[in-house]
């Protein structure tokens, strides 16, 4: 028998090695299991994706696989195909698409049966002789006896591969236990739902078990997680599991305390913040199916869960469910594939849906439920532009707020100030000569900060003391130029020293608890100043907030990245939805040197839907996506000649007459330089394709990678296909 390995590599290739002698091997070769093998000069763990009785190759070449590390495939046929259909959307190789899949300890070669939760001791009768070590940890283990499992043993300080010796002796043996069932608890009563809520819950519960996408459009504050819950809620009573995806759990702890507030249910959560080890066991209890509600973030989109009956995607639009390196999937479409395959419905939610969701309505592939009023008694929230012409501001914050936010600290509300920028200053500019402080690596302003002091760029991440003197013309006369959060934050202490503010951006929040700390302190409701930058916007629940302000909406507006609009768009309802989500009407701030800009002045009179039509029909008119399909190649070297002389000669490719049934339709921008075309010291260059034929463009990409796979230089060079990108460059 030959088997067809698939190892991460990153080479679009699998590798054939033989079978093990069948009477050294306990267990057969089956398509799924791990395998051990030897690669080139070192060891690896791959993927059994195929088994042939045949082969072309030379037969003295071919080496045997040095072990079976699995007797059963840890990926469900569920996830395996869904693994499979994801490396051939996005190209990518399948050996590193399907590893991808595993929790990282279980790409390592530890025998499956090392891994497994309940261990059985098989005899009485061990025999030792001299070995005396193995005779004390039979004796340590047997104080478990008969039966115990993984985390007793890690308890006692035992490492499962040290009980190998044991297993390969049958004194001991392991086991998975049973799957369990599906029990509804309900800890806290729900709320009742309003007419639109219960149209999409009562939905739900009738197509159970058929595929469908509903895409929940509802305003900030319009009760979607009161409709996730009630959903959810059918699911555990039809003995079925919910998969819930965040774009970031660490920014909303209020969706976990509301879940297990809810549901006596075993929520598990899955997040950066485990361990691998943690990562490995919540992987495995989810697959025993020991928590009936699974939140994650992107990757948790690949957890196995027996009797899976729903999937919420909530907040679909962000950006965070896209991968933007590596395995450069989309999380949102990738989960869409999975509840096809699974058969079941699937729930996206957002205030600001992305535009490929909008489309996706226009089509008839989704179906839209809206929710159009502020849940319970909250008020709606209304809009102010503040025109920054001609305005007399300090540090960012016009005359007219600090009015504004005077009148509602004096109210004993609390202030939000959103300003999309980390740091003291976006830079640091000479009076003399005007040169700002660039990062070596990168063709890129560095951003000043004062605590602790240093120039600090957020491309590459180079750090370095503050300049006494400017580089190029030695004078001393430098100053911070613009304004970040933190520059904002200590003109707030300024002008309102008798309040509290709480600065939350990724410098603040990066020790454990610190996000958690500040947010408590906001939700005790005393009166208080939130200054930071997007992840302010982020789905939080304040009620006391009433007045949310933009501090500089113009950074984005003029974006060269066709999204940029969208993005804007997204981000300015997001945060205008942090007020007045209580008793109290809530007033949203729009502080901009464009105050008659289309994006806003549509924004603010007629809301995002308005928008988002708007938007969607210039998209059409460009062929953009999501009405045409976009897939972008990048190139990076230490040498800018070679990063395009690949992309170039690709360009030439893509012009072959042989190609041209695919490419009649195609456009192609470049190659030309990244947006930043320098970045840690790469020269970093890009070819764009767009295409009407999302089929076609499959087709073309296809035997654009074979040729690539096959040219020497590329070999040499990093590249990289990014297909559906969400930002270009
Ligand atoms: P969203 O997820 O759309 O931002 P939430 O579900 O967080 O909205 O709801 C906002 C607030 O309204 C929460 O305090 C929630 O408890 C409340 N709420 C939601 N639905 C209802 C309802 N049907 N009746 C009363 N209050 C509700
Ligand atoms: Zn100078
Ligand atoms: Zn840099």
């Amino acid at each position: 028998m030959y088997l067809q390995i698939a190892i991460a590599t990153g080479l679009r290739q699998e590798f054939t090695y033989l079978a093990p002698d069948p009477s050294k091997s306990s267990h057969q070769p089956k398509i799924g299991l791990r395998v051990r093998v030897s690669f080139g000069r070192s060891e690896r763990v791959g993927l059994i994706v195929g088994i042939k009785q045949t082969t072309d190759l030379d037969l003295s070449k071919l080496k045997p696989i040095i072990e079976l590390l699995d007797d059963t495939p840890l990926l469900s046929p569920e996830l395996w195909q869904l693994g499979i259909w994801a490396a051939d959307y996005y190209q990518h190789p399948l050996g590193d698409a399907l590893m991808h899949l595993l929790p990282a300890k279980l790409r390592q070669p530890i025998p499956n049966q090392l891994i497994q939760f309940n261990w059985k001791i098989s005899t009485v009768e061990a025999e030792f002789g001299r070995a005396k070590k193995q005779q004390a940890l039979w004796q340590q283990i047997n104080t478990l006896a008969p039966e115990f499992n993984l985390s007793q043993l890690q308890n006692m300080g035992i490492k499962p591969s040290q009980l190998k010796p044991f297993l390969d002796k049958l004194w001991l043996t392991t086991s998975y236990p049973k799957s369990q069932e599906v029990t509804l608890k309900l800890a806290q009563k729900a709320l009742d739902l309003n007419l639109e809520q219960v149209q999409i819950v009562e939905h739900l519960a009738r197509v159970k078990g058929t595929f469908s996408c509903n895409l929940l459009n509802g305003v900030t504050g319009s009760g979607k997680t009161e409709v996730y819950l009630h959903a959810i809620a059918h699911q555990l009573q039809a003995g079925k599991r919910t998969l819930l995806l965040v774009p970031e759990i660490g920014l909303t702890p209020q969706l976990l305390q509301r879940l297990q507030a809810r549901f006596d249910n075993r929520v598990l959560a899955l997040h950066s913040g485990l361990t691998e080890h943690q990562r490995l066991n919540a992987w495995q209890q989810a697959g025993l199916g020991q928590a009936d509600i699974i939140v994650g973030t992107r990757s948790a989109l690949f957890t196995p869960i027996p009797q899976l009956g729903l999937i919420i995607i909530d907040e679909e639009h962000d950006q965070a469910y896209k991968q933007q390196e590596g395995f450069r999937y989309h999380g949102r479409d990738l989960a869409i594939k999975r509840a096809a395959d699974a058969n079941i419905p699937i729930l996206l939610g957002s205030a600001t849906p992305s535009l490929e969701s909008l489309a996706n309505v226009t089509r008839g592939r989704f179906t839209q439920w809206l929710l159009t009023q502020r849940a319970g008694s909250a008020n709606s929230q209304s809009y102010q532009v503040i025109d920054l012409r001609n305005q007399p501001q300090q540090a960012g914050i016009s005359e007219q707020l600090q009015g504004m936010i005077q009148i509602q600290l004096d109210l004993d509300h609390q202030v939000l100030l959103m300003l999309n920028r980390r740091g003291f200053a976006p830079s640091l500019q000479c009076q003399t000569c005007g040169a700002t402080a660039q990062c070596p690596a990168c063709d890129a302003n560095m951003t000043l900060h004062r605590r602790p002091p240093r120039l600090h760029c957020h491309h590459c991440e180079h750090q370095q003391p503050v300049h006494l003197h400017c580089p190029q013309c030695q004078s001393h006369q430098l100053k911070p130029l613009g304004q970040g959060t933190e520059r904002t934050e200590e003109q707030l202490n300024t002008l309102f020293p008798n309040t509290p503010v709480h600065r939350i951006d990724r410098d603040t929040t990066r020790k454990k608890g610190s996000l958690d700390n500040m947010l408590e302190q906001v939700h005790s409701g005393a009166p208080c100043l939130l200054v930071g930058t997007q992840m302010l916007a982020k789905g939080h629940h304040f009620p006391n907030v009433t007045l949310a302000a933009i501090l500089d909406a113009d950074a984005s507006l003029f974006s060269s990245d066709f999204r940029g609009p969208e993005k804007l768009a997204q981000l300015l309802v997001q945060t205008a939805g942090r007020a007045g989500r209580d008793q109290i009407p809530g007033t949203a701030v729009i502080q901009t040197y464009q105050a008659d800009h289309p994006t806003i002045e549509i924004l603010v009179t007629q809301g995002y839907n308005a928008f988002a039509t708007q938007e969607l029909t210039r998209r059409q008119q460009s062929g953009l996506p999501p009405v045409g399909h976009m897939a972008l190649f990048h190139a990076q070297a230490k040498n800018a000649t070679q990063a395009f002389a690949l992309l170039n000669w690709l360009s030439q490719q893509i012009q072959n007459p042989a190609l041209t049934p695919l490419t009649k339709a195609l456009l192609m921008f470049g190659p030309m330089p990244a947006f930043m075309a320098r970045k840690a010291n790469y020269y970093r260059a890009q070819l764009q394709l767009q295409h009407p034929n999302r089929k076609q463009l499959q087709q073309l990409l296809l035997q654009l990678c074979n040729l690539l796979d096959q040219h020497p230089a590329a070999r040499k060079i990093r590249w990289s296909l990014d297909i559906d990108p969400q930002e270009l460059g």
